[in-house]
């Protein structure tokens, strides 16, 4: 479960196209961070995957199945937002409980798996307050905790982090990694931060105007960048 197979997928607003022809196979379990400038199409991707957007032309896969054509809450992924997309007037329970009231769970299965997500992101003390009480990284958290309760194939961040000052992004960093070591779920992360994508990633996707750059692992990408744009953007001497 987990596997995410792009085949020449493109998008085009308009007239204007932001992601070309583009093949990229993302394997079960994987975490996978697409890096690039600002305004090459990272959320766009992502999106896309998700099916926020619909594809101008192409299929994805998501485990061996045809999920081109299903809305987004038939494809079994998570996506995670920046902390302000919380409800500010609902407690933290009910924030993370939320996807779930959606799909109409008893309240005693609510309640269960609204627990062991708070267990897992030290919030168990933290479930009756709301957003505005709680800090940046414990906001961050909730927001984490709404996408665990969906026991998604796979989880999809989108630059989840960047409202956050250094420090708290440096812990919460640690806080993902150590959060897809324990689940072994899929993660795509989405950034623009060459340090977030080097220090978390299996594989990296570096994009440049919708296009893929190089694919590769931090080591490979760092060792052998296939162009001055690789380089440049992961900062190896070449
Ligand atoms: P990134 O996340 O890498 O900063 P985006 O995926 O948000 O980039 O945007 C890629 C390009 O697509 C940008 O030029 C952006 O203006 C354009 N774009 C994104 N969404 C839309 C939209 N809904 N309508 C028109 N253009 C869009
Ligand atoms: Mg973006």
């Amino acid at each position: 479960m987990g596997e995410i197979v792009l085949k020449q997928i493109t998008k085009s607003f308009g007239d204007i196209s932001v992601i070309p022809p583009l093949d990229l196979t993302i394997a079960n379990g994987e975490f996978v961070v697409f890096v690039g400038p600002s305004g090459c199409g990272k959320s766009t991707l992502l999106r896309l995957i998700a099916g926020l957007e619909d594809v101008s032309s192409g299929t994805i896969r998501i485990d061996g199945k045809d999920a081109t054509a299903l809305p987004p809450a038939q494809r079994g992924l998570a996506m995670v937002f920046q902390s302000y997309a919380l409800y500010p007037h609902m407690t933290v329970r009910n924030n993370i409980a939320f996807p779930l009231k959606m799909a109409r769970l008893d309240k005693a299965a609510v309640d269960r798996k609204v627990e062991a997500a708070a267990a897992v992101l030290n919030l168990t003390g933290y479930l009756d307050r709301r957003p505005g009480q709680l800090s940046g990284g414990q906001r961050q958290r909730v927001a984490i905790g709404r996408a665990i309760v969906r026991e998604p194939t796979a989880f999809l961040f989108d630059e989840p982090l960047s409202n956050l000052d250094a420090a708290l992004r440096v812990n919460m960093r640690l806080e993902i990694s150590e959060l897809h070591a324990s689940l072994g779920t899929t993660m795509i992360y989405v950034t623009h931060d060459q340090v977030e994508a080097m220090t978390m990633a299996d594989k990296i996707v570096v994009l440049n105007a919708g296009r893929i750059e190089q694919v590769g692992s931090p080591i490979e990408l760092y060792s052998r960048p296939r162009n001055r744009f690789v380089a440049g953007f992961i900062g190896s001497p070449r």
